[in-house]
């Protein structure tokens, strides 16, 4: 076997800036999209100062006291003076935004290595976001009062441990975090756990992303094969299987962090970040659109994987004259892509929110299905 360092891209490609197969192409752009919604909701929060936390000095002594104080310096002081209940806003307003703001970097560079062809760095980065600041972002979620204790009062064993990525825990916390989003039913939270950590299933994000951290793994369902070294001597077939695979559960993940960031937001700053109806309306068109795939269809679960196998029978009905799209695929990549859909039956235009309002999805008939 030889390292075919001056095939890793075809010639004819190498002037390209995407190297993405086209089977892939829409997939990464909805990844980008829903990661574009976790920015919004950021950028929104410090464009508008939401992030600040309203301190009111119980005297004036207080006042003169912290007049020039500030970061770790005014923390310590709060915490020295008897404002705990500043210190725990503070703690659950800044811990958002900066666990939020790290998992899109990690997130973003990811896609962009996928994109450049360099997937061993995309699949080695994206361990991080989904395993620890994901399930650092559900705990908040799920029980902001135990996680700003924990952080405030606990060592750091008691945040990070391997027991927080079993099963055990993971499943439960990801269950009362969806409690708390405005669709819990549509994820699975079983998928959502084995997708991010279970090393034995060869769909997890654990399993592929150790094989791309280690060059050499011996745990037995990661063993690496005598005379072989861990993702380096890829080929095409296997850059199209990892491309395959990374497009195929992605997309679920981030729009389940989508879904946790949410909720999280409107507590933290008061208020929801502008765009969410075009948001909604869009993701969920662009999902039919990714879906439309059925072999991508096959590797969903929950409602999700149920929706998935009804993608036949979907109707993309114009909200005017409520005929059907000749094609449904056709108009849901353009619904998708352009945020709205020429209709030349009655020629109108209607945007994606009317036509995600009138979206005919049968209701699932096959009971949900986890792969393995
Ligand atoms: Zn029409």
């Amino acid at each position: 076997m030889t390292f075919q360092w001056d095939r890793h891209v075809p010639a004819e490609r190498r002037t390209e800036k995407n190297f993405l197969p086209a089977e892939v192409r829409l997939s990464h752009q909805y990844a980008l999209y829903l990661h574009d919604r976790v920015v919004r909701i950021l950028k929104h929060a410090h464009a508008s100062q939401l992030v600040r936390v309203a301190f009111r000095p119980r005297s004036a002594e207080h006042a003169s006291q912290t007049a020039h104080l500030g970061g770790v310096d005014l923390w310590t002081w709060l915490e020295s003076n008897g404002y705990q209940d500043v210190v725990r806003e503070m703690a659950f307003k800044e811990m958002f935004p900066a666990l939020a703001t790290d998992f899109c970097h990690f997130v973003f560079e990811a896609l962009s290595c996928s994109r450049r062809n360099k997937l061993t760095v995309a699949y080695a980065l994206l361990r991080k976001p989904f395993q620890d600041n994901l399930r650092q972002l559900e705990w908040l979620l799920a029980d902001s009062d135990e996680f700003v204790t924990t952080f405030l009062e606990r060592p750091a064993s008691a945040r990070e441990s391997n027991a927080r990525q079993s099963e055990a825990y993971s499943v439960p916390l990801i269950r009362r975090a969806l409690a708390k989003t405005a669709a819990p039913a549509l994820h699975d939270p079983q998928m959502i756990h084995d997708l991010r950590y279970d090393k034995d299933k060869h769909f997890s994000f654990d399993h592929l992303s150790q094989k791309a951290i280690h060059l050499v793994t011996t745990k037995p369902a990661l063993l690496t094969e005598p005379q072989n070294v861990n993702f380096i001597f890829s080929n095409e077939t296997s850059w199209a299987s990892q491309w395959r695979h990374l497009y195929s559960t992605l997309p679920i993940l981030l729009r389940y962090a989508v879904d946790i960031c949410e909720p999280l937001a409107a507590i933290a700053f008061g208020e929801i970040a502008p765009g969410l109806a075009e948001f909604r309306a869009r993701s969920t068109l662009g999902f039919f659109a990714w879906a439309y795939d059925l072999e991508r269809a096959r590797q969903l679960s929950g409602e999700m994987r149920s929706a998935a196998s009804t993608l036949g029978a979907i109707k993309v009905n114009c909200p005017h004259c409520d005929r059907p799209a000749r094609d449904s695929r056709i108009a849901l990549r353009s619904l998708f892509f352009n945020g709205h859909l020429y209709c030349p039956r009655c020629r109108k235009q209607a945007d994606s929110e009317s036509y995600a309002a009138t979206l005919h999805v049968p209701d699932p008939t096959e009971p949900p299905t986890l792969v393995n």
